[in-house]
């Protein structure tokens, strides 16, 4: 063996021999920052250069084209050149695989791959043949159910047999089957059918599971613990033969176990492939002494993990700062100027990141940033203003302020889906060139309406229904009040709700989010909605700074997963949000954002700062907060700052943890006590949005009423649907009794 001393010189001697045991089964199991991708990395550049093996005789599987790509660079930069093997995430794998052989499995090598829009196409074609109602089994559930089987191999058939007949289950099995029907029909796999295809295509045929054993002679599978059910039998089927399986990763670090994710995979690896070596790596070459400790005072409140410790010869280094905000706003100024402070000389931008619990946190940031000129960008995601739920509603405001607005009309026309295709759309806007009129005119024109299909016809007469009158009643609401409509009568807020996915989730989160902002502006007095459409067109166009430059990286802890910086910011370090008030009920949700904590302290090198706000306003709805579990369980020793539970003395998990005379109004409970509705912000901002949808009060001549934007008055008339009130301080209005935002006052 001719071993190139000089490339591994600075490997560790656990290192060095991870990348040395090139043969039989092989599970790097250690801690973040360890060394594990980096061990990857050199383990390929060795066989490639120091063994002889050619590089199509390597399978390296990550598990985000990201990783793929970063991990190709460093590969190619150890070999000083550019090289031509399989380093690709798992579907990327299996679709190069189908493409050659599909036709075993009956499909042609040309089959189609449906992504989860097509996908929802063919569920919906179905439910409406099948006469299912899609309240009682939304489009979205059906697919999340269906994905569900897909992801655990469970077949139609299966599923019948293991959960019988009854009358959910029979509408789950019938969709589930007609649709397995339908994608064989139209030569298509969904994304899930990638895998399971690939691993049915082995199953079928020896001979070209045969090909693909022989051919990867060593197989390497980055971030083990994420792995599901059947990435994890596509694994094991190819690495049979050869059995030169290396596999690394961190049960500490499973974080999408929501996603089917399953952790046994990796502790169970030595059962898998009996004779396998074990290495583990103990020095974290990443962070500070204090960095280290603090993620393990946090991960040892875990029960079900494997031992591992970490040790570090880097200095101590700075105790985790952590600052309790007023709000989030104060929070957010907070750490633009601690990054403005810290970013000296020797320093740039994007050494820091700021990795945050939910994507709907990421919108103070970006404000507080840019107030202060600091470039950022907003990973894995998009800036708030430029999302295109916020893009879609704030559209329909502009169309509220003026109904000609031909663009905003034509972004929302089939937002949610109305049945107007992009053929209907435009022979609309032809006609309405025709006519000239604008494009809304020709919209609400009865004739017209009837001239489309029966469905798209309806909608489009709702959808001009609901825009005029609130562009006719815009003057007498307030902003809040006709963004809650709009988000109810328009179906927006339903189409997500229907989705009942995490796709769903985080863009209704993001659409709660920004009732905060209308909240803002109406709080420091704003009243206008022209003045107030202006300001987000101005926050929306900030910078338009290229991507690809140095700058402050946002992002969430989830997508934050095998990266580093120098300078992390973790914010919004209070219970209900991180933990999430959702995992707050089940020990296991408990644990996976427990390992989500420790993902985050794990990303920091030099220096941690974690804040929480004591009133945070989320969805529109503020509430008192308490500090995060977590940094409860964080050793006090590594923290400097106000912690407010670093001084109070209560009992907690048989743990003495001080306590002062604390003045948060939120009473305090020990956790797992009821801490339900004041922290599900997100529940309770939906139903007080949907409340606004109840049928109108029954008002007469004498009563006494509230409305949100004029306050008291007195109701002189009603008449139809027009209700004339003598407000104290506005004087008469005649308002549309069934949007105004009207409550009797009891006498
Ligand atoms: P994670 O669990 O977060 O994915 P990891 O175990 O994959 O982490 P790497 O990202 O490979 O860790 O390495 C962490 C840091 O340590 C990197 O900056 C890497 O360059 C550095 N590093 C790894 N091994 C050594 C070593 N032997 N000497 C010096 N630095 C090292
Ligand atoms: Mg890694």
């Amino acid at each position: 063996m001719t071993q190139n001393k000089d490339a591994f010189s600075h490997l560790n001697k656990e290192q060095r021999e991870a990348v040395l045991t090139t043969e039989g089964p092989l599970l790097i199991l250690a801690g973040a920052g360890s060394g594990k991708t980096s061990t990857m990395t050199h383990r390929i550049a060795h066989l490639i250069k120091d063994e002889g093996v050619e590089p199509w005789q390597i399978l390296a599987v990550t598990f985000t084209n990201k990783a793929a790509g970063e991990m190709r660079e460093r590969v190619e930069s150890l070999l000083d050149g550019p090289v031509n093997m399989w380093i690709l995430t798992f579907h990327a794998a299996c679709l190069r695989i189908l493409r050659r052989h599909a036709e075993v499995l009956g499909y042609s090598n040309s089959f189609t791959v449906y992504d989860p829009v097509d996908c929802k196409a063919v569920v919906k074609a179905i439910v409406k043949e099948e006469k299912i109602d899609e309240k009682q089994f939304p489009i979205s559930s059906l697919l999340g159910k269906i994905s569900d089987c897909k992801e655990q191999e469970i077949t139609p058939q299966t599923y019948r047999t293991a959960f019988g007949t009854g009358y959910r289950e029979d509408v789950i099995f019938r969709v589930y089957e007609r649709y397995e029907h339908e994608l064989k029909k139209n030569n298509a796999m969904d994304f899930d059918d990638l895998l399971l295809n690939t691993v049915r295509l082995f199953e079928r045929d020896e001979a070209v599971l045969d090909q693909y054993q022989r051919r990867f002679r060593y197989i390497m599978v980055d971030e083990y613990q994420d792995t599901n059910h059947v990435q994890y039998k596509f694994v094991r089927a190819l690495a049979e033969k050869h059995r030169n399986i290396c596999v690394v990763g961190d049960d500490d670090q499973c974080i999408y176990q929501w996603r089917g994710a399953d952790i046994t995979n990796i502790l169970d690896f030595e059962k898998d492939f009996p004779g396998a070596k074990v290495i583990k790596l103990e020095q974290n070459y990443r962070s500070t002494g204090n960095i280290l400790a603090a993620a393990h005072s946090v991960i040892a409140n875990n029960s079900r993990r494997k031992a591992k410790k970490l040790w570090t010869s880097a200095d101590e280094g700075q105790k985790i700062t952590y600052y309790r905000a007023e709000d989030e706003k104060d929070e957010a100024r907070y750490i633009a100027q601690e990054i403005d402070r810290l970013c000296t000389i020797d320093r740039q931008w994007k050494d820091f990141a700021v990795l945050y619990r939910t994507n709907a946190q990421s919108r103070n940031f970006e404000e507080s940033l840019s107030r202060r000129d600091i470039p950022y960008r907003v990973v894995g995601g998009v800036r708030y203003y430029e999302r295109k739920e916020i893009k879609d509603l704030v559209a329909y405001m502009r169309l509220v302020e003026n109904p000609d607005d031909e663009l905003s009309l034509l972004r929302i026309l089939n937002e949610p889906k109305r049945g107007i295709g992009n053929t209907t759309r435009d022979k609309l806007t032809a006609l309405a060139g025709v006519r000239q009129e604008s494009l809304f005119r020709t919209l609400s024109d009865p004739d017209v309406q009837d001239g489309l299909s029966a469905k798209a016809g309806k909608a489009v007469h709702e959808l001009m229904e609901t825009l005029t009158k609130y562009h006719d009643e815009r003057a007498n609401l307030l902003i809040s009040d006709i963004y809650d409509g709009l988000l109810n009568e328009t179906g927006y807020m339903k189409a997500l709700e229907d989705m009942n996915n995490v796709e769903g989730d985080s863009r209704l989160e993001n659409l709660l989010e920004f009732r905060t902002v209308i909240e803002d502006y109406q709080k420091e007095g704003g009243d206008s909605l022209p003045e107030f459409l202006e300001k987000i067109a101005l926050l929306s166009d900030i910078d338009n700074h290229d991507p690809s430059e140095n700058a402050v990286v946002l992002m969430t802890l989830h997508s934050a997963k095998g990266l580093e910086f120098p300078f992390v910011f973790m914010p919004g370090m209070e219970d209900g949000l991180f933990p999430g008030w959702r995992a707050q009920d089940s020990p296991d949700g408990l644990e996976e954002e427990r390992r989500l904590c420790y993902v985050g302290i794990t990303r920091a090198k030099e220096r941690l700062c974690m804040t929480s706000a004591s009133y945070r306003t989320l969805y529109g709805k503020g509430s008192y907060t308490r500090e995060s579990t977590f940094l409860r369980e964080m050793d006090p020793k590594l923290l400097v700052g106000d912690g407010v539970f670093q001084k109070r003395e209560e009992v907690m998990h048989g743990r003495s943890v001080k306590i002062d005379g604390y003045s948060n109004p939120e009473p305090y409970r020990p956790f797992g006590g009821n801490i339900g509705s004041p922290y599900d912000r997100m529940g309770s901002a939906k139903r007080e949005v949907h409340a606004k949808k109840k049928a109108p009060i029954a008002l007469a001549a004498g009563d006494k009423v509230f409305h949100n934007k004029f306050g008291e008055g007195l109701v002189i008339e009603v008449s139809g649907n027009v209700v004339s009130v003598m407000f104290d301080k506005a004087g008469l209005k005649k308002l549309a009794a069934d949007i105004a935002p009207l409550k009797k006052i009891q006498e």
